[in-house]
């Protein structure tokens, strides 16, 4: 990777970290699941609306580092508006990008999740950067408890 682009994506990592799209609680979730990180201290809150087996929004609360925070805003953007079939190819697609042997080729439809694709090079910070997505797993597959919303 270049210079010029490793900084691109130092800074758009920082922008989502600072500032995360769709942080905020959802009142009317229908799927809500809560994931821990202790490795690291990152606690991640993900909900989900669903309509007609789309996600009509997607959110997230919760804290962690920056890594763990640019990645939960980035999938908020990533799987919204996308059917359950097509956010779980997401997920999959992000997954192999930082933990396959062979990562697959980046998505022109998903620019920004590119610049996470360095974290591959540093184990530990793996599970900050997909920690979002298993919960969005999670809650895509209602194989948790629903958590309710008080
Ligand atoms: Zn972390």
């Amino acid at each position: 990777m270049n210079d010029e682009l490793s900084e691109l994506y130092q800074e758009l990592i920082l922008d989502h970290s600072r500032h995360p799209r769709n942080r905020r609680e959802m009142q009317d979730a229908d799927r809500a699941v809560e994931v821990y990180n202790p490795m690291c201290g990152d606690q991640i809150k993900v909900f989900l609306k669903l309509n007609d087996h789309h996600l009509a929004d997607v959110s997230f609360t919760g804290v962690g580092c920056a890594i763990c925070m640019a990645s939960a805003s980035m999938m908020t953007q990533a799987v919204r508006d996308r059917s359950e079939t097509d956010a779980m190819d997401v997920f999959d697609w992000f997954h192999d990008l930082l933990t396959a042997e062979d990562p697959p080729p980046l998505r022109t439809d998903l620019p920004d999740l590119a610049s996470l694709g360095g974290v591959r090079r540093f184990p530990m910070r793996v599970k900050c950067a997909t920690l979002a997505w298993h919960a969005l797993r999670s809650a895509l597959r209602g194989d948790v408890p629903q958590v309710s919303t008080e």
